[in-house]
């Protein structure tokens, strides 16, 4: 499922694509996909405005368009965008399209049809509202690792104050936006810490480890334009860091520090990938619900 990194990669091939064009009219075979309005104002909506900007929230893509308007894309597991000519041929996963123009179409490709789209409005500070208009559409979402207001001091005292375990804590979007079951895993083997850590067990310089593994693990994933894993791919075709993964979707191989096999245990339903020696569990915290999470197979078929 596409992170930061691939849906940041998304926004930027995107951007220079649609900036500056006018979306001309706009048509789905799957409304129930089209979280507000409802599918008839949505298209009446979009239509006619021009698009201004192409950022990302979290997982989100945000359109900004004409009149304070703003156009969200969630493309979940398996969205694809496309920027073609309306001769390019197609095939039955496209389910929206938007006629932009400079007489090219912004296609959006699904095969699971998970991904959602919305038209919102902007209040005065420019935050994009949510549905009713009372709160910020991304008012639950935690704070961009990447962004400069989330210092190493913020992270500290995010990190304090939460009594979870490591693995799931950065899964929470509420704690920090866009981080996903693979940066997770990889972020935490950068740091040397074990995914069943507890958050608020973490000394100075492992607290310090972790947010520069954050940090540098997603700004590394952008640089090579994503994960393509699964669906993910982008406007200017796959991402590369896939090649460049340390723990996720390694079972049984060599970690890169020790040589030891890569492990994977689930946690709440997710695949998670560790080194056992370089990610050590300090023994305080080993009870009786780690240890049987920690039985659990080393090596197994599936990759998430
Ligand atoms: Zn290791």
């Amino acid at each position: 499922m596409p992170e930061l990194p691939e849906v940041e990669t998304m926004a930027r091939e995107l951007a220079p694509r649609v900036v500056g064009r006018t979306i001309t009219a706009f048509h789905t075979d799957w409304p129930r996909a089209i979280r507000h309005p409802d599918p008839g104002d949505f298209a009446a909506g979009v239509a006619g405005r021009e698009v201004l900007d192409v950022a990302r929230r979290a997982k989100w893509l945000v359109l900004s368009l004409t009149d304070d308007a703003a156009m969200i894309i969630q493309v979940k597991m398996t969205g694809q965008l496309f920027v073609v000519s309306p001769e390019t041929g197609g095939d039955r996963h496209v389910h929206h399209v938007f006629a932009l123009s400079d007489g090219m179409e912004l296609r959006i490709r699904d095969t699971r049809k998970f991904g959602r789209l919305g038209l919102y409005r902007r209040n005065e500070a420019g935050r994009v509202l949510g549905a009713d208009e009372a709160v910020e559409l991304f008012a639950g979402h935690g704070p961009e690792p990447l962004d400069p207001s989330f210092t190493l001091a913020a992270f500290r005292k995010r990190l304090r104050a939460r009594r979870g375990r490591l693995k799931p804590l950065l899964l929470d979007q509420s704690f920090v936006a866009g981080i996903g079951n693979i940066y997770a895993d990889e972020a935490l083997w950068l740091a040397r810490l074990h995914p069943l850590r507890r958050a608020d067990s973490l000394t100075p310089a492992a607290e310090r480890r972790l947010y520069r593994a954050i940090r540098s693990v997603l700004i590394e994933a952008i640089e090579r334009r994503g994960s393509s894993i699964d669906d993910y791919t982008s406007l200017d075709g796959d991402g590369q860091m896939q090649h460049h993964l340390r723990v996720y979707g390694r079972i049984g191989r060599p970690c890169h520090r020790c040589r030891r096999p890569i492990r994977r245990i689930v946690l709440g339903a997710r695949g998670t990938h560790f080194c056992s020696w370089c990610q050590r569990l300090p023994a305080s915290q080993r009870g009786l619900a780690t240890a049987t999470l920690l039985r659990s197979p080393r090596t197994g078929a599936r990759r998430d």
